[in-house]
């Protein structure tokens, strides 16, 4: 038994978002942005929404290094209750304003069901938090949003749980889902999140969604963000989302793995040369699947 067949087992009942051997790709699109489509599609800005001042900044400042997509955080889900909770319908004015001044399209987070309609009247993708990846009341409300959603994997989820929330989603109607990897629980401490990399791999074959990865939340630490993304593309995410502040330090959130702007621009210059690596690997072998057939057939 190959890899696939036996993770076929595992994901196939989840039909409406498994990849079956003839499936072909689904692309999600975002006005002129296809994202599964073939292109690296990188969505960049803060954590949070901060002030208008901060947003426009960034916002030109990723524009101008190559990201197509702004995202930025107007209600937060924070672990602790003493935190920033984000400026909620001021943030999504000020991301208007942003999307208005770029041309970026915007990605943000909802957190609940009944901000499903609000949050997509400024909204060009739903971004579905690490732990809301189960808020299964919020995942069918958003099964009827004419949105895409961006689905990020849940800290102790496992693929198939993922692919569950996503089947979710989809059952009530929207398939237009892009997966993330954003990093897992696991012993270790050195990292905030343990960075999955093999669920790029796997999901992009047992599933026709496009799958993109977060190393900023799963890395914790700004330093190594620029080594995972590069991780990300040379084992075929669609794209990535990362954190970029005009001064990490004076975040309100997640200031530690928010990259200042020229660092951003030099991450995204250096991924270059993974990209064009990547699609040389491409013209030999479009999905890495049949690498991974192999494997699977050796063990
Ligand atoms: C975020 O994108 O800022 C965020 C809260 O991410 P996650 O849900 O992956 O923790
Ligand atoms: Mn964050």
């Amino acid at each position: 038994m190959n890899l696939r067949s036996q993770w076929n087992g595992q994901f196939s009942r989840y039909d409406l978002v498994a990849r079956t051997c003839d499936t072909g790709r689904s692309v999600v699109r975002v006005g002129e942005i296809e994202i599964g489509g073939g292109e690296f599609v990188v969505m960049a800005g803060p954590c949070s929404v901060e002030s208008e001042r901060q947003l426009l900044r960034t916002a030109e400042a990723v524009a101008e290094a190559g990201a197509r997509i702004l995202r930025g955080g107007a209600f937060k889900p924070r672990s602790s209750p003493y935190s920033f909770q984000g400026l909620g319908i001021e943030g999504l004015k000020l991301l208007r304003k942003a999307r208005a001044a770029t041309g970026l399209a915007i990605v943000t987070e909802v957190m609940s069901e009944s901000d499903v309609d609000l949050v997509a009247e400024y909204a060009d993708i739903m971004q579905v938090g690490s732990r809301s990846m189960e808020n299964f009341a919020l995942l069918e409300a958003l099964g009827r949003c004419p949105r895409p959603i961006l689905l990020k994997r849940g800290m102790t989820a496992t693929l198939a749980e993922l692919m569950q929330s996503a089947q979710v989603i989809a059952m009530n109607g929207n398939a237009n889902i892009i997966l993330c990897e954003r990093g897992i629980r696991t012993f270790e401490t050195a990292t905030r999140n343990t960075l999955d990399i093999a669920a790029v791999p796997v999901l992009k074959t047992v599933s026709h969604l496009p799958v993109i990865v977060d190393p900023s939340h799963a890395a914790g630490v700004r330093c190594l963000v620029p080594v995972l993304a590069q991780a990300a593309a040379a084992v075929g995410a669609d794209g990535l989302i990362v954190e970029v502040h005009p001064c990490p330090d004076e975040a309100w959130s997640d200031g530690e793995q928010s990259l200042p702007f020229d660092e951003f621009r030099k991450m995204m210059e250096e991924l270059q040369a993974y990209l064009d690596f990547r699609e040389k690997m491409r013209e030999k072998d479009s999905t890495l699947r049949p690498h991974l057939v192999n494997a699977g057939g050796a063990r």
